[in-house]
């Protein structure tokens, strides 16, 4: 595994371990449904995670070797880099709502949805599918933009601490979230994006910078609440096996 790959390996760790207690010492929303939906969400991730360095580093790191173009001096350094995480911010917002858009790629992503309620586990509850069909398809965005390495790498270590900090449950004082809801995406912003209303799970879509669900209007208007009903409105949960199995038997949407 590369140096960048530990790092973000460990970042994530940390991560995830202070946002699961600090969640549960100070909830936002009733934690419900813990054991069973924590073993889906555990057993999703453990069948993710060697997707990671044997086939999404491999297929980046390829990528990035077969630019189409050589990129002007400009677009380097610190200013260069910022730049690949907002494109790359970009081009998540737009997988992302078409995950919700095609029916083949909805398969994967609603195992991301059937999740009941939201916890820091969900941000990393997703099918080994959608990891490597979003990967794929990103590999012609890095080709085409001759996008580094070094920023996929980085951007996907930003993009997995946002996951965790938008999928919290940890009751954070309310001016705080609504300033850093400005630039980022927030648990207030990103719990609408899970409530069961079907015009709220397709809005929100964003994944570390708020503003593009404004500027392409898919901003919900729809308010937080400890209640909000989290999940899908036409089905339910369902075990960590027949999540695994599930997107490749007949569709139910
Ligand atoms: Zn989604």
């Amino acid at each position: 595994m590369d140096q960048q790959s530990v790092f973000k390996f460990i970042a994530l760790g940390i991560f995830l371990v202070f946002f699961f207690v600090a969640e549960r010492l100070r909830p936002s929303a009733p934690l419900i449904h813990e054991r069973g939906r924590l073993i889906s969400n555990a057993g999703l991730w453990a069948s993710v995670l060697p997707i990671s360095p044997l086939f999404v580093v491999p297929i980046s790191l390829w990528a990035s070797q077969y630019a189409l173009w050589q990129r002007p001096d400009w677009w380097s350094g610190g200013h260069g880099l910022l730049l690949d995480l907002v494109l790359l911010d970009f081009w998540i917002y737009w997988m992302h709502r078409t995950f919700h858009v095609v029916p083949f790629f909805w398969r994967f992503h609603e195992i991301h949805h059937r999740d009941e309620t939201l916890d820091a586990t969900s941000a990393v509850r997703f099918h080994f599918g959608e990891v490597m069909i979003s990967a794929s398809v990103r590999c012609g965005f890095i080709i085409l933009l001759a996008v580094p390495f070094s920023s996929v790498i980085l951007f996907e270590t930003i993009a997995a601490l946002s996951a965790i900090f938008q999928h919290s449950n940890v009751k954070m004082p309310r001016q705080f979230e609504r300033i850093v809801s400005w630039f980022l995406v927030t648990p207030s912003i990103h719990w609408i994006h899970h409530h069961q209303r079907r015009e709220d799970t397709d809005s929100n879509y964003c994944n570390i910078f708020s503003w593009w669900d404004l500027v392409f209007g898919t901003r919900s208007k729809t308010v937080r609440t400890p209640e909000l009903p989290i999940g899908l409105d036409y089905t339910r949960d369902i075990s960590l096996l027949q999540l695994i199995v599930k997107p490749f038997r007949k569709r139910e949407r």
